[in-house]
C-alpha cells in the first residue's frame, strides 16, 4: 500500500484545567455517606490534629467529573502514543504495552497495598518481586538483582556506585581507579552517571565499522580503570562481535564491565550479558518489558550483578526463608544504601512480571527475534530510498534498531533529518530519534520494535519514500511540516529552556506573576 496516510490530529483549544475552576463544583457526591460520618464523629475536621490542619484549602481545580473526562480526552487526542500509531523512537523501545499488564497491576491486592504494611500481610507482593528478580537474573545471566531504581539512568548510577564500592572493599584501589571508559557512541546517561559517581570519563573512539576500537581500548585501559560502560548491541544497532576480547582487556586491567541493558530487546532469550563477561547490568523494565513510559512517567531500572558485587546492592533485599515465607532483610553492612523510597515503582514491577509470565521462555525469545527482523526490514527498505543511507558496518545485520543517515538528502535537497522527522508525523508515524548517536551525521535512529506488523512497517517505509520524493520535487513543503498535528512548529529552544519552561500551574502562576 502506497497511498498517503489520512492522519489528522485533533486540534482543541484546551484551557488549563485550573482555568475551568468554578467554586463549589466537585466531581464526587456522597451526601448520605458524609451525613453518616458526621453523625458518628461530629465535625470532620476534628479528626485531624489541630497542628496538622491546613490554614487554607489546597489549590486544586474545582470541576465536575465530566469536565475532567473531557479535558483529558481532548488532551489525549492532541498527543501521539503507541495506541495511535507506529512510534519508532530509537533507543526508547516504544512497544505496545499489553492491557493484561494493567489488569494485573490493578488487582486490589496489588493496587491497594501500602508500602508500610508489614511483610506478613504482603507475602504475594514479596513473592512477585522475588520471582521477578530471579527471572531478570536468568535473562541477563547475573546472580542477584535489585528492583529499587526508578529509571535507567538511576540504575546506571546505582550500578556505577556498586563498581565503586567493589573497588573500595575488594581491590582496595578506589582512589587510584578513578576513570570510567565509555565509547563515543554511548547514550548520554552513561557519562552523566559515571561523573555523578565521581569518575573521570575517558572516551573510547569508535572504529570505522562503528564498533569499539580495540586498539584505542587497549591504550585507554590500565591501573586507573574502574570499568567500561558498554551497550551491546551498540548504539548504531550492531552487535560488538569482539565482546569477549573487550571483556578480557578490561578485566586484565583490573576493571569491571558495566552493561547498559536499557534495551534488551535484541538479545533476550538468545544471549546474556553475564555470558559475555559483564559484571553489572541495568535493564529498563519500561522498555524491553513493556511497562508504559514517556513524558517522565514512572520507570523501573532494575540492576543485576555477579555474586562478587551482591553484598553492595541497595537494601532492603527480599529473602525467602526456610519456611517458604518472604521477608525484607536490611542486614547487609556493605550496602551502598537505599536509592529509592520503599521498594521501587511497584506497579511497574507487576506489569513487567505479567509480561514475562504471559510470554514465557519461548515468547521472550520470539520478541527478540521479531524485533531484530523488523529493524532489518526497515534498514533494508529505507536505505534503498534516494537520500537515505545505512552508515557503518553496511553488511552487518542490525539488531533491535537501525541508524539511517539523511546526509545525502540534505546535500541534494536541503531537507534535513529534522525536517524528515517532522514530516513523518503527518503520516501518522512518530518521529524517530534524531541526531543521535553523534557519530552519524543527520542521524535518524529507527526502532520499530517487535509489536509492529509488516503492514505497519510498510506504512512507515512508504512514508519515507513519499518524503524523499517530496524533498526532491518540493523541498519547502517538507521543511514546512508538520501540517496535520495539533500544534505545528514548536520553539525547541523555549520548550527546553529552564527560564521559559512552565511544567506546573504553580510555575505558570509564578511566571505570569499571578497571586496564588
Ligand atoms: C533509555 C536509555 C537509557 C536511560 O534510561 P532512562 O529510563 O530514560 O533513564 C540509558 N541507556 C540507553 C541505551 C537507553 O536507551
Amino acid at each position: 500500500m502506497t497511498e498517503k496516510s489520512e492522519y489528522r490530529q485533533a486540534r482543541w483549544n484546551v484551557p488549563l484545567i485550573f482555568e475551568k475552576t468554578s467554586t463549589g463544583t466537585t466531581s464526587h457526591q456522597f451526601p448520605e455517606a458524609e451525613d453518616e460520618v458526621r453523625k458518628s464523629v461530629g465535625n470532620l475536621d476534628s479528626l485531624i490534629p489541630k497542628k496538622m490542619q491546613r490554614k487554607k484549602p489546597p489549590a486544586i481545580p474545582e470541576v465536575s467529573e465530566l469536565q475532567v473526562i473531557r479535558h483529558y480526552t481532548r488532551l489525549s487526542q492532541m498527543t501521539f502514543s503507541v495506541s495511535t500509531g507506529t512510534y519508532p523512537l530509537g533507543s526508547c523501545t516504544m512497544k505496545y504495552n499489553p492491557v493484561i499488564n494493567d489488569w494485573a497491576a490493578n488487582l486490589d491486592g496489588f493496587a491497594w497495598l501500602h508500602p508500610s504494611q508489614d511483610a506478613a500481610t504482603s507475602q504475594g507482593a514479596l513473592e512477585l518481586m522475588w520471582e521477578l528478580e530471579q527471572w531478570l537474573a536468568e535473562i541477563t545471566g547475573m546472580d542477584a538483582v535489585t528492583l529499587q531504581p526508578a529509571a535507567g539512568a538511576q540504575g546506571e548510577y546505582t550500578g556505577v556506585m556498586l563498581i565503586r564500592e567493589y573497588h573500595r572493599c575488594v581491590t582496595e584501589e578506589c582512589e587510584a581507579r578513578n576513570e570510567m571508559l565509555i565509547p563515543d557512541a554511548a547514550h548520554g546517561t552513561n557519562p552523566a552517571s559515571a561523573a555523578m559517581a565521581g569518575y573521570k570519563v575517558v572516551v573510547v573512539p569508535s572504529s570505522d565499522d562503528g564498533l569499539v576500537n580495540i586498539e584505542a581500548l587497549k591504550a585507554a585501559a590500565g591501573p586507573k580503570t574502574a570499568g567500561l560502560m558498554l551497550t551491546n548491541p551498540n548504539t548504531i544497532g550492531v552487535f560488538e562481535k569482539d565482546i569477549e576480547e573487550i571483556a578480557a582487556i578490561v578485566h586484565d586491567a583490573g576493571g569491571l564491565l558495566y552493561y547498559d541493558g536499557a534495551n534488551l530487546n535484541a538479545i533476550m532469550g538468545i544471549t546474556r550479558p553475564g555470558d559475555m563477561g559483564f559484571d553489572v547490568v541495568h535493564m529498563n523494565l519500561h522498555k524491553s518489558f513493556s511497562t508504559p513510559h514517556g513524558g517522565g512517567g514512572p520507570g523501573a531500572g532494575a540492576v543485576g550483578v555477579k555474586k562478587e558485587l551482591a553484598d553492595f546492592l541497595p537494601v532492603p533485599r527480599i529473602v525467602k526463608q526456610s519456611d517458604g515465607c518472604f521477608d525484607w532483610d536490611y542486614d547487609f553492612p556493605q550496602t551502598i544504601g537505599k536509592v529509592h523510597g520503599y521498594f521501587g515503582n511497584f506497579g511497574m514491577l507487576v506489569r513487567a512480571y505479567a509480561y514475562i509470565y504471559s510470554l514465557g521462555k519461548r515468547g521472550i525469545r520470539a520478541v527478540a527475534e521479531n524485533a531484530v527482523l523488523n529493524a532489518n526490514y526497515v534498514a533494508h527498505h529505507v536505505s534503498a530510498i534516494p537520500g537515505f543511507t545505512l552508515p557503518y558496518s553496511r553488511d552487518a545485520p542490525r539488531m533491535h534498531e537501525c541508524v539511517i543517515s539523511a546526509e545525502t538528502l540534505l546535500n541534494e535537497t536541503g531537507v534535513s533529518a529534522m525536517n524528515v522527522a517532522k514530516r513523518l508525523l503527518d503520516f501518522g508515524v512518530h518521529a524517530p530519534t534524531v541526531y543521535f548517536p553523534l557519530i552519524v551525521p543527520e542521524a535518524l535512529m529507527i526502532e520499530p520494535t517487535e509489536t509492529e506488523s509488516k503492514q505497519e512497517l510498510d506504512v512507515l517505509v512508504s512514508a519515507f519514500r513519499e518524503i524523499s520524493a517530496e524533498a526532491h520535487s518540493d523541498p519547502e513543503k517538507v521543511k514546512g511540516a508538520p501540517y496535520y498535528t495539533a500544534v505545528r512548529h514548536l520553539d525547541e529552544y523555549r520548550a527546553a529552556h529552564p527560564k521559559t519552561l512552565t511544567l506546573s500551574w504553580r510555575m505558570f502562576q509564578k511566571h505570569e506573576g499571578i497571586d496564588e
